[in-house]
């Protein structure tokens, strides 16, 4: 496995009829970058910021989250870096913030929404990322989009902070989670706010089936191979590619081998994963063709049922 990973940490992955794909980071923390960069990732496509928020007593500063976003532009050696504004409620909760009880807390006050609704913190955690840009290719993610108005609302605030701070990256890219069905139905309408999408199928998943993934006694229906799911996805890089935007797809579905040339034969061009499972996809990709993937793809949308479907791409696999 470590001569695999040594063998395939410098070579990009391309199919066999010349198609490169971006394998990126999903990362919590600082310590992920050096370990990502080892595996061969060529960038982070999520750095989930809750980590450095639950690591603290308060909410950290303007300037120590400055110091965090510039500390993880640096190490990335000037790879893009996707920085996801905070993603709380639902199931993470911050100590020095507690959230009134909800009947149903992942329907509930949580992430973008929160952002919008208390204002600082979002303006705060923009700021910071703003100043850092300087120092490496950030890029801007939003969890939790539902609809136009949330994005437009942000732009706003994001114009007025880049009045207010000096030297950042005035191109910086902004982006949205897909992540609720309705921002995945309205693909083509959230494509002419944003510069890009990240598809969250953990999130979608749950949300598209009503399961809620973390309750044990509904497991059995959580189900990302359902066919609503992923027309959902192929509908939302569609909509990207359309609209000229970029496309990554960050939830664990990107680390799933069974998956690799199906999102590939959707045209997904970006994967983010934890660093673990890069060389493992990279090796799938480096040994497949994209008109391969594309009959995969278009073989699994005239299919039903994700039994049906999980059992084609096993035998796929083979
Ligand atoms: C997702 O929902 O797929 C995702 C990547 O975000 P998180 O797992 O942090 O909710
Ligand atoms: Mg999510």
């Amino acid at each position: 496995k470590q001569r695999l990973l040594q063998s395939l940490k410098n070579i990009p992955a391309t199919t066999t009829d010349g198609i490169t794909i971006r394998l990126m980071a999903n990362i919590g923390r600082e310590e992920d970058m050096a370990p990502a960069l080892e595996h061969g990732a060529e960038g982070v496509g999520l750095l989930r910021t809750e980590l450095l928020f639950l690591g603290k007593d308060a909410f950290p500063t303007e300037d120590e989250q400055f110091e965090y976003y510039k500390w993880i532009a640096l190490l990335s050696k000037n790879k893009p870096v996707t920085i996801r504004t905070l993603d709380i409620g639902g199931d993470k909760q911050l100590p020095y913030f507690p959230l009134p009880e909800e009947q149903n807390p992942v329907l509930g006050y949580r992430a973008i929404r929160i952002g919008l609704d208390q204002k600082d913190i979002l303006r705060t955690q923009l700021r910071a990322i703003l100043r850092a840009s300087a120092f490496g290719r950030l890029r801007i993610l939003l969890p939790m989009i539902s609809g136009v108005q949330e994005v437009r609302a942000v732009k706003e605030i994001l114009a007025a902070e880049k009045k207010e701070v000096t030297g950042f990256d005035p191109h910086i890219p902004l982006g949205i989670m897909i992540e609720i069905p309705s921002a995945a139905i309205m693909a083509d309408l959230l494509a002419k706010e944003v510069d890009f999408f990240s598809i969250g199928t953990n999130d979608l998943c749950q949300y598209t089936l009503a399961v809620d993934r973390m309750n044990e006694r509904v497991k059995g229906l959580y189900d990302p191979y359902n066919p609503a799911v992923l027309r959902l996805i192929s509908y939302t890089i569609g909509q990207a590619h359309a609209h000229n935007i970029g496309v990554c797809l960050c939830g664990e579905l990107a680390s799933d081998p069974l998956a690799t040339l199906l999102l590939a034969g959707m045209g997904l061009e970006e994967f983010s994963m934890n660093a673990g499972s890069i060389p493992l996809i990279k090796n799938i990709i480096l040994h497949s063709s994209r008109s391969e993937a594309v009959a995969v793809f278009k073989k699994v949308m005239t299919m039903d049922n994700s039994r049906d479907i999980v059992h084609y791409l096993e035998e796929v696999n083979r």
